[in-house]
């Protein structure tokens, strides 16, 4: 047996067409959604996650801009930067592309965010909106697995769900998901003792932890729901043939990039023992930029008919 693959392209694929229709009936009631991406600094993965988030604006009508500071950007000066875009009617959802540089202070930064605009799901207000169950914009990453997870009609109330990794970004408001949806869940972590034994006993076990191919079929319970969220450049050929065997694919893409991403999980050790499996690359990846489209249009409706009903 082989893990059935879970294709998160065609799911993000889906939900951007749904994004667009959405887009196309605002257009008719004269709202264009918007978004600013704020990138601080040369990060060259955080330039390619920002180019890439603006190309899927344009390409479901969503009006963007980017705004590029240089790497010695203050703190107050972003500060300045978020409160003008706060205060745009025409800018729906406002992105900071973390990691920001070690001098930024990232709290206060995330924090001037309206949390109307907040589209990542980072101020405190949408984080304790998900604490308590209540509509929110809700971080991407994880609600993109919610997605994939719910399409594919994978059933997660009553399930075991574990969750490797507890950052804001990722595990933290991923088990609030799953266990608002009446999973059974468990958040491990580095100092997890027993780590392995615990993932065995899952019916849904995700990996978000940012350590290549860690996951291997000693922590996984035949037939279980595998999600890999990890994204690691692998760069040296031997590890790649390690991981894949003589895959042709991986390692023409290691000849012409210079490096192939792989996930958290060892897929040629995990595929025979799970029951499904999300790839690496083509698996979470995708879903996050089609959650945050989502969630644009969301604050779109959400915030434009707030203030409509203001002004009316
Ligand atoms: P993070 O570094 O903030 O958190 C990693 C977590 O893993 C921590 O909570 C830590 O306790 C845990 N961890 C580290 N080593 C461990 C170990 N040996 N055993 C058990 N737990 C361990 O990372 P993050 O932002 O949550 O991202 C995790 C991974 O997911 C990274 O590879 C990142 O690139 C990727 N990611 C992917 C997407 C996507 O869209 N697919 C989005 C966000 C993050």
């Amino acid at each position: 047996m082989t893990a059935q693959r879970l294709d998160g392209l065609a799911i993000a694929q889906q939900i951007k067409s749904e994004v667009a229709r959405e887009v196309a009936a605002l257009a008719e009631r004269g709202i264009r959604p918007g978004l600013a991406a704020i990138l601080v600094g040369m990060n060259p993965a955080s330039r390619v996650y920002v180019n890439s988030k603006v190309k899927t604006c344009e390409e479901l009508g969503i009006y963007s801009e980017k705004h590029e500071l240089p790497e010695t950007t203050t703190t107050e000066a972003l500060l300045h930067l978020i409160a003008r875009l706060n205060a745009r009617e025409e800018i729906d959802g406002i992105l900071v592309q973390l990691p920001l540089p070690r001098h930024i202070d990232t709290s206060r930064v995330l924090d001037a965010v309206d949390p109307a605009k907040d589209v990542d799901g980072f101020h405190p207000v949408n984080v304790g909106r998900l604490v308590r169950n209540q509509e929110a914009l809700e971080p991407c990453t994880p609600a993109g697995i919610i997605e994939l997870l719910e399409r594919t009609r994978i059933p997660i109330e009553g399930q075991r769900a574990v969750v490797i990794g507890r950052s804001d970004i990722v595990g933290k408001p991923l088990a609030l998901m799953l266990l608002h949806r009446h999973a059974t869940v468990t958040i491990c972590h580095s100092r997890t003792p027993q780590l392995a034994e615990i993932a065995r006993q899952a019916d849904i076990l995700v990996a978000a932890i940012g350590r290549t191919a860690m996951i291997t079929a000693e922590y996984v319970k035949p037939g279980a729901v595998v999600i890999d969220v990890g994204i690691n450049k692998v760069t040296d050929r031997a590890e790649v043939e390690r991981l894949f065997g003589p895959d042709e694919k991986r390692l023409s893409e290691l000849a012409s990039k210079g490096y192939t991403l792989v996930g958290d999980v060892h897929p040629t050790s995990v595929a025979p023992i799970a029951g499904y499996l999300t790839p690496v690359p083509g698996g979470v990846g995708p879903l996050t930029i089609a959650m945050l489209m989502k969630n644009t249009v969301k604050a779109a409706r959400w915030r434009r008919a707030a203030v409509r009903s203001a002004t009316a």
